[in-house]
């Protein structure tokens, strides 16, 4: 079956949620993709941030198939060994000893369930950052800024008040003692991989706890190395009441988790809020087998080689480059027009897989294993593609 065959047949039955799709894969390994005419791509995307140990990684596969074997599902009336285990290891990374873990199977699930959590507090505002992305279901969707995602499905549940991103003096008015939660990314990445101003995360500690609100950080892209931490706000020094993780979790296998520490910890009450798949023993071996991995030197590599990454394409000095910014391996190259797209399937066309969040920015999140040299040949063609492009 041709790409183009398949390609045909998925327009044809698959609802248009996503456009047309630009290619099929049939396969990967490491830090490379195949289609399904057998062309080889490198993956500077790893899926939107999630296959940070790379396609087929060895140690995940291992551990899914084994637990699959064993025990695959039991529903959460019952618990299960990965599940627990899991838990302790995610609670362990917050640094807070009373930290607790729900788990879901997406970023946006993680976002629902913290949601309800802040309504628990007895307080209903929440107040999240202009350029935000949060998620698709409905309550995450409400905590989503981008007018167009919002818009068409409006009403959308209340209360949700939007402040500029790094604007502290406007954080500091909008917050008061209503204010259940501050919501916040440490890198926006979809809205072009905006990293927080410096200071911003440590000045809504400091506001949450003026007026008792909760410091809710969205690490669903961030997290699990992604910005070269286990949590990429620990970088800034700020301990956060709710922590919220999908992406990078599973490396592929669908899993989240919402964590709460301090008296958030202990908001949800039996009953309140449920999953009949979130943190199964398959999706939870997954996570261990991510966080495996990711103790031998994952995280050092990805600072090295995000560094080096923005580093190289900044000494371009390319004139349709205004900068590199972001973390760890999760960059935006700011082009001076808006051809970011165009660029994105120009790279695909020459072999490298990326996207482009925003009109003028592409957006690179590589696996977390990759080195310079693998990256090498994509910073030597990025000037040809914005050349065609300019
Ligand atoms: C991707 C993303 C989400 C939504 O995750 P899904 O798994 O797509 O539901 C939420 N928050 C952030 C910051 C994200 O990047």
């Amino acid at each position: 079956m041709t790409q183009q065959e398949l390609q045909a047949r998925y327009e044809a039955v698959m609802m248009n949620a996503f456009g047309a799709p630009k290619r099929v894969f049939e396969r990967g390994e490491g830090i490379h993709l195949w289609d399904a005419d057998g062309r080889r791509y490198l993956d500077l995307l790893s899926g939107l941030a999630v296959t940070g140990l790379g396609h087929a990684h060895p140690g995940v596969t291992a551990a899914i198939t084994a637990q699959l074997g064993s025990l695959g599902h039991v529903s959460n009336f019952f618990a299960s060994q990965p599940q627990v285990r899991l838990a302790e290891r995610l609670a362990a990374l917050t640094g807070h000893p009373d930290a607790r873990v729900f788990f879901t199977n997406s970023g946006t699930e993680a976002n629902e369930a913290a949601f309800k959590l802040t309504r628990l507090t007895g307080r209903t505002k929440v107040i999240a950052m202009e350029g935000a992305f949060h998620g698709r279901t409905m309550g995450a969707l409400a905590l989503t800024a981008n007018p167009k995602y919002r818009e068409p499905f409006e009403p959308l549940p209340g209360e949700v008040v939007f402040v500029p991103f790094g604007d502290e003096a406007a954080l500091r008015a909008a917050a008061d003692e209503r204010t259940a939660a501050i919501l916040i990314e440490t890198v926006q990445g979809e809205n072009g991989v905006v990293p927080v101003p410096d200071g911003f995360l440590a000045a809504s500690r400091r506001i949450a706890d003026e007026v008792g609100a909760l410091l809710w950080i969205d690490e669903v892209q961030t997290g699990l190395g992604r910005c070269g931490e286990y949590l990429a706000h620990q970088a800034d020094g700020v301990s956060a009441d709710l922590i919220t993780l999908a992406k990078g979790l599973g490396n592929g296998f669908p899993v989240g988790a919402c964590i709460a520490t301090g008296r958030a910890a202990s908001l949800l009450q039996p009953g309140q809020h449920g999953t009949t798949f979130g943190g199964n023993p398959v999706a939870a071996a997954a996570g261990n087998a991510v966080l495996d991995a990711l103790e031998g030197g994952v995280l050092e590599n990805a600072r090295a080689t995000g560094a080096w990454l923005a580093w190289a394409i900044e000494a371009l000095g390319h004139p349709r480059i205004e900068g590199v910014r972001g973390r760890g391996m999760l960059l935006g190259v700011v082009l001076t027009r808006d051809v970011a797209a165009q660029v994105a399937d120009a790279a695909l066309k020459a072999g490298y897989v990326i996207n482009a969040p925003r009109p003028g920015v592409l957006r690179l999140a590589p696996p977390l294993i990759a080195t310079p040299e693998d990256l090498a040949g994509f910073v030597e063609a990025l000037p040809g593609l914005l050349d065609a492009h300019g």
